[in-house]
C-alpha cells in the first residue's frame, strides 16, 4: 500500500471483515477520554465540529485507494479520536456514495454527539453504524468515559433512540464492560432497560484487549461476559471480545 497519511489498512477486522480505515481526527481528539482508550489519553477533550483535518486531502487518498485496489468488506470512519467531531464527515460519505456507490460504508463513533440532528442526516447513508454505550447513569459514565464536560448520559442515549428511529441500516451497539466499574447486576438491569429502548440490531460486549490509559484495568474474563449476555437476553448479545 502506498504511503497514505488518512488511511490505513485494510486490516482484517473481526466484525467488518477486510475494513480500509479512515482517520478523520488528529491524535488525540476526542469529546471522551475512556479509560480503556488504546490510542492514550485525549489532549484536547471537546465537542466542537470543525473541519480538523481538510477534507479533501482524505478524498484524494480514498479516491486513488479504491480506484486501484480492489473493494475493501468496508471503508470505515473511525481512527484516533472521535470521527464525527470532522465537521466534513457528511461531504466525504456522500462523496463515496456518489463516485463508488456499491463500496460499503461503516462508521465507528463513541455516540456523544448523535443529539444533533444535521450529524444523524449526515450519516444517514452508511450501510453500518456502531456506537458505544457503556453506561446507563452518570455515575458510571463519568468512571468510564471521563467526558468533555457538557456531555451527560441521557443525551446520549436520546441520540441514540434517534438513530435508531430514523435510520435505515444496522445499528451493532458496543458495549465495553469494564470490571468493578460496569458490570454490577444493578447497571446490567439499567443498561437493559435503556438498550431495548434504544432497539439495535446487535449488541455487541467487548473488554480489554490492549492496555487502556490507567494501570489497574483488566479486562473482564469471558465467564463474566457470559453471564452478562445472559442477563441482557432476550437482547441480540454476542461476545466479541
Ligand atoms: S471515544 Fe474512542 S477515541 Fe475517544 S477516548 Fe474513547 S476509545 Fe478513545
Amino acid at each position: 500500500m502506498k504511503n497514505y497519511k488518512h488511511i490505513y489498512g485494510p486490516v482484517r477486522s473481526r466484525r467488518l471483515g477486510n475494513s480500509l480505515g479512515v482517520d478523520m481526527m488528529p491524535l488525540k481528539i476526542c469529546s471522551l477520554d475512556c479509560i480503556y482508550c488504546e490510542c492514550g489519553a485525549t489532549t484536547e477533550l471537546t465537542t466542537k465540529r470543525q473541519e480538523y483535518i481538510p477534507i479533501d486531502d482524505i478524498i484524494i487518498e480514498l479516491d486513488d485507494f479504491l480506484a486501484n485496489n480492489p473493494s475493501p468488506n468496508y471503508v470505515t470512519f473511525g481512527g484516533s479520536g472521535e470521527p464525527t467531531l470532522n465537521s466534513e464527515l457528511g461531504k466525504i460519505i456522500r462523496h463515496l456514495k456518489d463516485r463508488f456507490p456499491s463500496q460499503k460504508l461503516a462508521l465507528l463513533t463513541n455516540s456523544t454527539l448523535l443529539n444533533d440532528r444535521q450529524l444523524r442526516n449526515d450519516i444517514l447513508p452508511c450501510d453500518l453504524i456502531l456506537p458505544s454505550l457503556d453506561a446507563a447513569t452518570d455515575e458510571i459514565f463519568y468512571k468510564i468515559n471521563k467526558p468533555e464536560t457538557s456531555i451527560n448520559c441521557a443525551e446520549i442515549i436520546d441520540g441514540l433512540k434517534s438513530l435508531s428511529a430514523e435510520y435505515k441500516g444496522e445499528i451493532w451497539l458496543e458495549v465495553f464492560i469494564a470490571p468493578g466499574i460496569n458490570d454490577t447486576n444493578e447497571e446490567i438491569a439499567l443498561f437493559k432497560n435503556v438498550i431495548t429502548e434504544i432497539n439495535p440490531t446487535r449488541v455487541q460486549l467487548n473488554s480489554l484487549d490492549r492496555p487502556g490509559t490507567i494501570s489497574n484495568l483488566t479486562a473482564a474474563p469471558h465467564v463474566t461476559l457470559t453471564d452478562i449476555a445472559r442477563k441482557l437476553a432476550p437482547l441480540p448479545v454476542e461476545i466479541v471480545y
